[in-house]
Order: C-alpha cells, then structure tokens, then sequence
C-alpha cells in the first residue's frame, strides 16, 4: 500500500506536469501543503521566469487556513531552490512560512542547489525527509538531470517505418506513414524538446517544416547536421554550451544510425505503420508491378545490418534493381513499453537510468 508521504508526492508529480511546455529549460515541479491529511495548498512551475512551485502552493492557501501552516508538511517533487535566480529562493521563503516539516523528492542536480536547499531548512530547525518516490521524481525531469550531469542534451530519436522496416524511397520524397493521431504524438515531443535535428540529406529530400502544426508548443529549434562539418560529440558539447538542454533527432535513417551506433541517446520512439505502405510504395514504383503478386505472398528480405540504404536484390524480385529502400534502423533491444494508435503501434525505448 502507498504511505501518506507517497500518495502526496504522487500528486506533486501530477501537478508538476502541467509545466511540460512552459517551465524549461527550468525543471517541473510540484508542491503540496498538507495538515491532518487535508491538502491546504497546492501549486506547480507554470513557466520559466515565474513563480516556483512552492510560492504558488504557499499562495493559494486560503486565510483561515494560514494559521495550519506551523503544523504542516510541504511536499514538494524536487528540492526547494537555495539561489537567486529570477526569483528568491523557495527555502527562506519555506523557513519565513514556518512549516513543520518537509517532504523532498529528489535533490536538485543544478551546481548551484544540489544540497543546500535541504541545508538550509535542516538548519531552521525543519524536519526534513528526502527521497520520496525519487526515480519517479528523478525520471519526471530526466532532460533537466541529463543537461546538467552528463553535460549534454538529452537525446530523443523518433521515427515512422512501416511495419516490414521501411521508411522511404531513396530520392522519392517523404513517405507518408503517420496518421493523424500518431502525428499529434509525434508534434508533442517537437513541443517538448529545444531543438530537432535532421541530416542534410533529409532536409534536402524531404524539406520538412519540422515545426507543431498538431499540438499547441513552441517550435523547436531547427538544426541541420552535416557529419562532414562536425561530429554529432562536437555538436552535442556546442549544442550544451548553447544550453540546448533537449534534442529529438527526427533522421533520416543514416543520422540515427550514427547516433545509435555512439550509444548517444535516451530514448527512442518507434513508430510502426501498416505494412502494406511497403506494397503501397513499391507497386508505385512501374518497374515492380511484375513482382507485385509475388510480395503479397512473401515479404522482401531487407538488410540485416544497420545499414541506412538496400538495394532490393534484383534477383528476389526478379527485376533490375533501379530503386533503393530507405530501411529503418534495426534495433536489438526490446521497448520499455508500447501503445497502439489506431492502426499504429509506438514502442518505447529507453537508456535513461
Ligand atoms: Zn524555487
């Protein structure tokens, strides 16, 4: 059974995501104020620049409430900050409110709080607990955490194949997987991450806009990459000075391969079509319509390697191979987890520990 102290965490959890498109490159977090289990006042980190999570949970107790405060806890997901930033720190303004107790989820990894928030309320004479669902506390800010320990953004690789490995036709334009609804998905990682990154190539090919057409957020920052300019560990520390804290790479297949092969990501997010989008493209292509019959009963091999580009084997289809499948990135991994849309399946991956 869940202990009173996590129940209240799990809605600090809750009430820190509404911050998801508004309080970066600032972490979520949410604060509840809680006195003989009646929660007294709650708040989160709308935006970066306003209010932290403790002083909007602090403002919206009510008067006759205020007089509770002494005898109450404050559960808050992630450490009250001990710095001037653009605001005053949360833990004088904690000491000022006299709580009894605080409840913390996890320590702030930023250089200057890491420690000294709890510090500075253990030395006011606060009961101070830490810990309290701290992965959950820890995962729920998982960019925040990377950016500032691994001194890089964090690295999210996203793309659309069809459900037999393809993701388009070499110099044949974007093929269009997604649906509606995956694209919404799709638009709401771009509206939560900094900057999305795609190869050269594919900028070149497809022209994508690259922007949230389908889900209310900023557009992210664009980035083209050339391999031939810089390598993607020079970009990643040029990209961290720029305090691009969040990076999802949309491709094509040749990028993510070069990242998947550095090991240089935390999360993938695989989004499988139907596979007669397979079909679909190659009976659009005159030169297959003779082997079409014959995909129908057998699926074409594709390469077995993480290689980016595969000739169809001429003598597989029984033409000359003129065309070249776009595979997606193989994967030896299974996913963390994965959810039907409609038609479409997205597994989800992750290397963030
Ligand atoms: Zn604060």
């Amino acid at each position: 059974m869940m202990s009173a102290d996590e129940l209240y965490m799990h809605r600090c959890l809750q009430l820190a995501l509404n911050g998801e498109i508004g309080a970066p490159p600032n972490p979520m977090v949410g604060a509840v104020i809680v006195c003989d289990d009646r929660i007294i006042g709650e708040g989160f980190h709308a935006r970066c620049g306003e209010a932290h999570a403790e002083v909007n949970a602090f403002a919206s107790v009510s008067k006759a409430d205020e007089r509770l405060l002494s005898q109450s806890t404050l559960y808050v997901s992630l450490e009250p900050c001990a710095h001037y930033g653009k605001t005053p720190p949360c833990a004088d303004l904690v000491i000022r409110k006299g709580v009894r107790r605080v409840v913390v989820g996890c320590i702030d990894p930023f250089a200057k709080v890491q420690g000294r928030g709890i510090q500075m309320l253990r030395d006011a004479g606060i009961d101070v607990t830490v810990g309290v669902l701290e992965q959950e506390c820890r995962w729920l800010n998982r960019k925040f955490f990377t950016f500032h320990t691994h001194h890089r953004p964090y690295i999210t690789l996203k793309w659309a194949q069809t459900a037999d490995g393809v993701m388009g036709e070499l110099g044949g334009g974007p093929l269009l997987i997604s649906n509606p609804a995956t694209l919404r998905h799709s638009h709401h990682l771009r509206a939560t991450n900094n900057a999305i990154l795609v190869g050269w190539r594919t900028n070149v090919n497809d022209s994508p806009s690259l922007t949230t057409r389908h889900y209310s957020g900023p557009n992210p920052r664009r980035i083209v990459y050339d391999s031939h300019a810089e390598t993607i560990p020079q970009l990643l520390s040029r990209l961290y000075s720029e305090g691009v804290q969040s990076l999802l790479v949309e491709g094509g297949a040749a990028t993510h391969s070069q990242f998947l092969d550095l090991g240089l990501w935390d999360e993938i997010h695989q989004e499988l079509g139907m596979p007669r989008h397979r079909e679909k493209l190659l009976l659009s292509n005159a030169l297959f319509e003779r082997a079409a019959h014959r995909l129908s009963a057998k699926p074409v091999p594709i390469s077995k390697s993480c290689e980016s580009e595969a000739a169809i084997k001429s003598e597989e289809l029984g033409v000359k191979p003129q065309t070249k499948i776009i595979c997606a990135p193989k994967l030896d991994l299974l996913p963390s987890w994965q959810e039907t849309i409609g038609t479409h399946r997205i597994l989800h991956y992750y290397n963030y520990k």
